[in-house]
C-alpha cells in the first residue's frame, strides 16, 4: 500500500532538497507534483486540495524559506500535516461499561474478520471480549463469526435460526452478554454490496437499541474515490465514533485511508494488515505518514 504514492512523492522531496536556496516557484512546482500524486492515490479531490494549501501556506513562511535547510523543513511541514490529515495521535477505544462495541460498513470491507481480530486483541489487552452475531441478511456471516471465536477462544452468541427481527436479536444478546464473564460486546452488523436506505435503517434502530460507546466504520483501504461517499453516508446515519481501515498490505493506492479522517472527522482507531486474525493494530497516524514519505 502507498508504495506509488511513496515513490512519487520521494521523488518531489529530492529534488527539494537539492535546492540550496528556494523560491516561492519551486514550492508551488513541487505542490502541484505533489497534488498530482495524491490525486492519483485517489485522495478525495477536496481533501487533496486543503492539503495542498495548507503545506503551501506553511511552506511559505519566511523562517523556511531562509532557513539553512529549507527543502528538510519543507519535508517536516509536509510529514506533520499528513500526520494531522492522519488524525494526530491514536485514540484509543472507550471502553466505559457497557461496552458495546458495533462494526458497521459494506459486505466484504472486513467487518467479520475485524470483529474476530479486535476480539483477539482485546484478548491479548487482558480483556473479556464478547462476539455477537447480529448480520441476519448473511446466513453464512454468523456461521464465519462463530467459527472465528473458536479461533479466537471467545465467547460467540448467535441468532436463533430464522430470526429476522434486528432489535429482538439485539435485545436477546444483550441480555446473553450480561449472563456472561465477558466485559466488551463486539457487534457484528449486516452490510450490503452498497449503501442501501432500508439496510441503514436497520443499523440505526439496532444502535438506538445498544446505545454502544463506539460505533466502527470498517472500510477497505482500496475503496478508491467511493471511500468518501461511503464514509459520509455511514456517519450521516450513524454518527460513526471511528474508523478501521482493512487491507492496508494490499497493493492498492490507498487513498481512502487519507480522506475518510477528513471527511467524517474521526479517528481511524485501527488497521487490519492481512487475513491473519493477529495482523490487526492500533492506527497511529505518525508511523503511517513516516511510511509514506519513506
Ligand atoms: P465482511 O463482509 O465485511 O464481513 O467481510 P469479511 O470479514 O468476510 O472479509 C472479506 C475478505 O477480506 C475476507 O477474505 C478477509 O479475509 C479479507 N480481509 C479482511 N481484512 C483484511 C486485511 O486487513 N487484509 C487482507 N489482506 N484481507 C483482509
Amino acid at each position: 500500500m502507498f508504495s506509488l504514492l511513496a515513490d512519487k512523492l520521494q521523488d518531489v522531496f529530492k529534488d527539494l532538497r537539492g535546492h540550496g536556496k528556494i523560491t516561492e516557484t519551486n514550492i508551488t512546482d513541487a505542490m502541484r507534483a505533489v497534488r498530482m500524486a495524491l490525486l492519483e492515490a485517489d485522495v478525495e479531490f477536496n481533501v487533496a486540495k486543503g492539503f495542498i494549501a495548507r503545506v503551501k501556506e506553511k511552506a511559505l513562511g519566511e523562517e523556511v524559506l531562509r532557513g539553512v535547510h529549507p527543502g528538510q523543513q519543507i519535508v517536516k511541514i509536509f510529514h506533520d500535516e499528513l500526520t494531522a490529515l492522519l488524525g494526530g495521535d491514536n485514540e484509543p477505544l472507550n471502553l466505559e461499561k457497557p461496552a458495546r462495541i458495533m462494526m458497521v460498513g459494506l459486505n466484504g470491507a472486513g467487518k467479520t474478520t475485524s470483529s474476530a481480530k479486535l476480539a483477539m486483541w482485546l484478548k491479548k489487552q487482558g480483556k473479556a471480549p464478547l462476539l455477537i452475531a447480529c448480520d441476519l441478511h448473511r446466513p453464512a456471516a454468523i456461521e464465519q463469526l462463530a467459527t472465528l471465536a473458536r479461533q479466537v477462544g471467545v465467547p460467540c452468541f448467535t441468532p436463533p435460526p430464522g430470526e429476522k427481527d434486528v432489535l429482538k436479536v439485539g435485545r436477546l444478546a444483550a441480555d446473553w452478554a450480561k449472563e456472561q464473564p465477558g466485559n466488551v460486546q463486539i457487534y457484528d452488523t449486516a452490510g450490503r454490496q452498497e449503501i442501501d436506505e432500508p439496510l441503514i435503517q436497520e443499523i440505526k434502530a439496532l444502535r438506538e437499541f445498544l446505545q454502544p460507546q463506539e460505533v466502527l466504520l470498517v472500510a477497505d483501504a482500496a475503496t478508491g474515490q467511493q471511500a468518501v461517499s461511503v464514509a459520509t453516508h455511514f456517519h450521516q446515519a450513524l454518527n460513526i465514533t471511528g474508523l478501521v481501515l482493512t487491507k492496508l498490505d494490499g497493493d492498492a493506492r490507498g487513498g481512502a485511508a487519507l480522506s475518510m479522517r477528513q471527511v467524517t472527522q474521526r479517528p481511524i482507531k485501527f488497521a487490519g494488515i492481512g487475513e491473519k486474525l493477529d495482523q490487526f493494530e492500533p492506527f497511529f497516524p505518525d508511523r503511517l505518514a513516516g511510511r509514506i514519505l519513506g
